[in-house]
């Protein structure tokens, strides 16, 4: 592979929007076309939108925000894998990707990928994502990064946040919102920093991957 592969949804408030969350908007506050001297957008969003992180504060009331998160493991060497065909990512399926020991960042590569051909779709509460058993072992394994191509490492129909917090309390650092289309699953260097805002509980991030 050459050059940098970019795996961040571009952002854009027709996103789909997880059920409940805030609308999205940009705004121009100033521009050049109605007489001013410079372009300005206001962006109003969640900050669970799009491609973004979790931070342990998400499900834990005490838990790091994102300004807090350890940079190492935002960036460095990563394993994509492809898991495709199923709904619920199991302990199973994780055992059967035989992904190399030491593996510090796992991103996962499912159908919901799919979706981003039309990134305006509406939010599809039927997305893959890992059972709480899948967590973990996500933790038993000391991956300290895990990431999804969907709005939520949690399955939809999952009313409890036992996956969330299995992750958070460890403060495995969650990715969520991926575009894997175009990455064959194997080994790179991911480089995914979330915007430094003071507490907060998630982030956008631009996230990218790299030759290993
Ligand atoms: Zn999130």
């Amino acid at each position: 592979m050459t050059g940098i592969k970019d795996i961040t949804v571009t952002f854009r408030t027709d996103l789909p929007l997880w059920p409940g969350d805030p609308t999205p908007t940009t705004t121009l506050m100033k521009s050049q076309e109605a007489g001013s001297r410079s372009n300005v957008t206001r962006i109003d969003t969640g900050v669970h939108f799009g491609t973004h992180l979790d931070a342990p504060r998400h499900f834990i009331a005490d838990g790091k925000g994102v300004d807090e998160l350890d940079l190492n493991m935002l960036v460095g060497p990563c394993v994509v894998a492809e898991v495709l065909g199923v709904k619920e990512i199991t302990p199973g399926h994780l055992e059967a990707l035989n992904i190399p020991a030491g593996t510090k960042r796992l991103l996962l590569k499912t159908d919901n990928s799919a979706l981003w051909e039309t990134p305006n779709h509406d939010f599809d509460v039927e997305f893959v994502a890992i059972t709480r058993e899948a967590a973990q072992w996500i933790v038993d394994r000391r991956i300290g990064l895990i990431g999804i191509d969907y709005l939520s490492i949690q399955l939809f129909a999952d009313r409890d946040a036992a996956t969330h917090v299995i992750l958070l309390s460890v403060e495995v650092i969650i990715v969520e919102g991926l575009d894997l289309r175009e990455i064959a699953p194997g080994a790179y260097n991911l480089t995914c920093l979330p915007m430094k805002i003071a507490g907060a509980d998630g982030a956008p991030v631009r996230a990218i991957l790299t030759a290993a």
